[in-house]
């Protein structure tokens, strides 16, 4: 029995190095280039979901990164707080 290994394809983001993942279609143009076909678009652009820094990348960069893409458990930890510090105050008073 093989067991099921979680991959993705990303590119390594140009500020920090943390693989951004890439959307299925960006994925789908890499398959068109390797396919040779025409009229492909060979850049797109991508944010980090780290350091949220945007750019362009080109399509022949994206790869294969094992494991699962990068969540952002900084966010929810962030939108949650301000709702907590509420709800704290509510109950003093
Ligand atoms: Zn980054």
């Amino acid at each position: 029995m093989i067991a099921e290994l979680k991959s993705y394809r990303g590119v390594f983001c140009v500020r920090c190095g943390d693989p951004i993942p890439v959307s299925a279609r960006v994925a789908s143009l890499q398959d068109q280039i390797a396919q040779r076909e025409l009229h492909t678009p060979h850049a797109f652009v991508v944010r980090c979901k780290l350091c949220e820094y945007e750019s362009v990348y080109a399509v022949r960069h994206v790869q294969w990164f094992n494991g699962e893409p990068r969540k952002r458990i900084a966010r929810v930890v962030e939108a949650f707080g301000p709702w907590e510090r509420g709800k704290d105050r509510s109950e003093l008073v």
